[in-house]
């Protein structure tokens, strides 16, 4: 049994990651993010409380995610797991770090994925997708070869996240130097914390990690 953490403000592909280390490593991915998405379009009351927050791009209270960690943490019994995007603020890590002992189990590594500021805004705000295929252009970087067509499915309607826009993401931002990075001290202090380049190339970034679980 082995959990670990991605800690990373958003864009640094922590998410990217987790799917990764599901696939390749035989991880369960927990994330609050994910699962908040999920209650949001399941039209609940907690759902429809959430969904406002998120996309102001401020942090939904601790009580909600919290709960909804524990209530997963008990079907994934016995499992490795990878939480993404939580703890988020030092009474979540405190919180996990009850939920766990309480399971016999412990945090083996907590993994930061450092990045850029001014290259995550503009990597996260230029981008947009293909409304059929999914595909995933950028503003700067990847423009369709044929400017309102699809390169892969040739559609002509196209998405944007509506978090992805700069003022949400600002927000994000701060949320996560005010409340979220100070869980990197926490962390350090009991010996867990690892840090790597989250601005490589997936790969490389995808190695660096491996090498820290194999150590
Ligand atoms: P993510 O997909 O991890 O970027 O999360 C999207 C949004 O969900 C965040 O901007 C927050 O509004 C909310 N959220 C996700 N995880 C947490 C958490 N651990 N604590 C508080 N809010 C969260």
């Amino acid at each position: 049994m082995m959990n670990i953490i991605l800690i990373g403000p958003p864009g640094a592909g922590k998410g990217t990651q987790a799917k990764r280390l599901v696939s390749e490593r035989g991880f369960v991915q927990l994330s609050t993010g994910d699962m908040l998405r999920e209650a949001k379009s399941s039209g609940t009351e907690m759902g429809q409380r959430v969904a406002e927050v998120m996309a102001r791009g401020e942090l939904v209270t601790d009580e909600i995610v919290i709960g909804l960690i524990a209530e997963k943490l008990d079907s994934v019994a016995g499992a490795d797991v990878i939480f993404d995007g939580f703890p988020r603020t030092l009474a979540q890590a405190d919180a996990l770090g009850a939920l766990l002992q309480a399971r016999g189990t412990q945090i083996a590594h907590v993994i930061e994925m450092a990045v850029d500021d001014e290259a995550l805004v503009a990597r996260i705000t230029g981008r947009f997708s293909c409304a059929s295929c999914g595909e995933v252009y950028h503003d700067v970087t990847r423009q369709p070869k044929v400017k309102g067509r699809c390169d892969i499915c040739g559609g002509t309607e196209f998405l944007r996240r509506a978090d992805d826009s700069e003022d949400s993401l600002r927000v994000r931002l701060m949320s996560y130097y005010k409340q979220t990075s100070p869980l990197l001290g926490y962390y350090h202090a009991k010996g867990l914390l690892r840090s790597l380049d989250g601005m490589g190339e997936m790969d490389a970034v995808a190695s660096g990690i491996s090498a820290i679980l194999d150590s």
